[in-house]
């Protein structure tokens, strides 16, 4: 990566951008880091200038920018901040000092997550910008993890799945999102990230792309005969969403990969509504299944029309519908929308933050430090995900409203098949007593216990401890039956 490369993206979508002041930016951090090696061997620049160019591609402004390409020098280099803020002004001073502040953690387990979380809420609310350059610089950081030791590469990509990606989608940057997750889904589940990959990227492909082809020459015509200037895409499932819904949905792969997506791009939102109607004419719509995201959007400000219609030989096929600037939104999300406002001339500083940003923080003013942090914060970040942590502080990530039961096959298949009970922030409950996140959940054993209870079959939630339980008690039937008939 070239400061080159950095300023002709940032001029794509600014041609009067200060291209000298970048070429100083970089001098300035190239000198400080001058002699510093990443553990891959490459210079540490190459780092600063990755996490700059990833911002210039989401449109980020100048400042933001420069700050990137700076944000790791008070932190490992002699060089101090009061001399980027002489050389480079206080807006990008302080935020460099907005991602130094939040790289010192000193806890661990539990305790670690926690003060995480808070710090990076706490940077929220001072300046959003701040979490931009870090999740650029996490991004980073993940795609060059191969060569870091095992253990810090497993709570790097655990602490991006807890804690990073969730808080990307809360602000719509679905970009960084997916690809965070995707890169830590292959380090922390390797065998299933293969499997699906595989699935998806072998398997299943020529099937989608076939289809989508088809649809796309149907759908084509009709918009063409209606003058709408279309384009779309095929292609944007990504394998962690496809693995999270797997397991939430309690679905297999192919029931969740037969329903095909497509996404269509058009210049205006009357458009949008007019090629929703032609779909509609073509195909039948499922009933429910159309939202209007448009008239009402979510409350990260994603647009777009949705609906779900029988397709070609009856496939359930999923249509995305939407301008090329809610594309872009929809892709960095609060990044993308800064962008617009500062074009179209408005005081974006005013727009900076969506009302439930203004929820978080008005949560966090009214805070006390002690207090449980996780508990007090009224959003639901974490969407249909709990993070239940073992007294060793290990974190395990379930569906919503698992049980302990679920937990005990999450930590290991033995701590399933003998549990006898559990104890729930070091409180005895049942053992289909949901858990909530942050929950501190103990499984008590009982090592003479034969195996799982089919009843548990009734609450349990995820697939790995409806397998196990379900193994385990065909197994046993088996050994029953071997005994009745020695020969089987
Ligand atoms: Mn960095």
């Amino acid at each position: 990566m070239t400061i080159g490369q950095i300023i002709n993206q940032v001029r794509e979508n600014d041609p009067q951008a200060d291209a000298d002041l970048l070429q100083l930016a970089y001098e300035f951090a190239d000198k400080a880091h001058k002699g510093q090696k990443r553990m891959n061997g490459e210079p540490y620049i190459q780092h600063s200038l990755h996490t700059a160019f990833l911002l210039a591609q989401m449109k980020a402004d100048l400042t933001i920018i420069i700050a990137g390409i700076l944000h790791d020098v008070p932190e490992d280099t002699e060089v101090t901040l009061e001399e980027i803020e002489k050389n480079f002004g206080q807006d990008v001073a302080s935020l460099v000092h907005g991602i130094t502040k939040l790289g010192k953690i000193k806890y661990r387990g539990v305790e670690r997550y926690r003060e995480n979380l808070r710090k990076m809420f706490l940077a929220m609310a001072e300046d959003l910008r701040v979490i931009l350059i870090k999740f650029c610089d996490r991004l980073h950081n993940l795609r060059t993890l191969d060569a870091l030791p095992t253990e810090k590469r497993q709570r790097i990509a655990r602490e991006t799945l807890e804690i990073y990606a969730p808080i990307a989608g809360l602000l719509g940057i679905w970009r960084l999102k997916w690809q965070m997750e995707d890169l830590c889904f292959k380090y922390l589940y390797p065998e299933e990230f293969k499997k699906l990959l595989y699935k998806y990227e072998v398997e299943k492909k020529v099937e989608r792309n076939q289809y989508i082809q088809k649809v796309k020459n149907t759908l084509g015509k009709k918009l063409s005969e209606a003058g709408i200037d279309y384009q779309v895409e095929g292609r944007f499932k990504h394998l962690y969403s496809i693995y999270k819904k797997m397991q939430l949905k309690d679905r297999k792969f192919d029931e969740i990969l037969d329903v095909f997506a497509l996404r269509i791009i058009v210049p205006s939102i009357p458009d949008c509504y007019k090629t929703l109607g032609i779909i509609h004419t073509i195909w039948k719509p499922k009933v429910g299944r159309i939202k209007d995201y448009i008239a009402v959007p979510k409350p990260n400000g994603y647009r777009s029309l949705h609906t779900t219609v029988f397709g070609i030989d009856n496939q359930p096929t999923e249509f995305q519908i939407r301008t090329e600037e809610m594309n872009e939104e929809s892709h960095y999300g609060i990044a993308a929308h800064w962008y617009y406002k500062q074009r179209s001339g408005s005081d974006y500083h005013e727009e900076r933050q969506p009302a439930w940003v203004k929820e978080i923080l008005n949560i966090l003013k009214q805070e006390n430090e002690d207090k449980d942090f996780i508990k007090e914060i009224k959003l639901d970040i974490f969407h249909d995900r709990i993070f239940v942590f073992s007294p060793k502080g290990d974190v395990f990530d379930l569906p919503e409203d698992s049980t302990p039961i679920d937990f005990a096959y999450a930590v290991h298949t033995e701590i399933g098949n003998k549990a006898i009970g559990a104890l729930v922030n070091n409180k005895m409950v049942p053992l289909d007593h949901p858990l909530k996140n942050g929950d501190l959940t103990e499984i008590i054993i009982d090592k003479r216990r034969k195996g799982p209870s089919r009843d548990w079959l009734k609450f349990v939630k995820t697939n790995r401890a409806k397998e196990k339980i379900t193994h385990f008690t065909n197994e046993s039937k088996f050994a029953s039956f071997k005994k009745i008939f020695p020969k089987i």
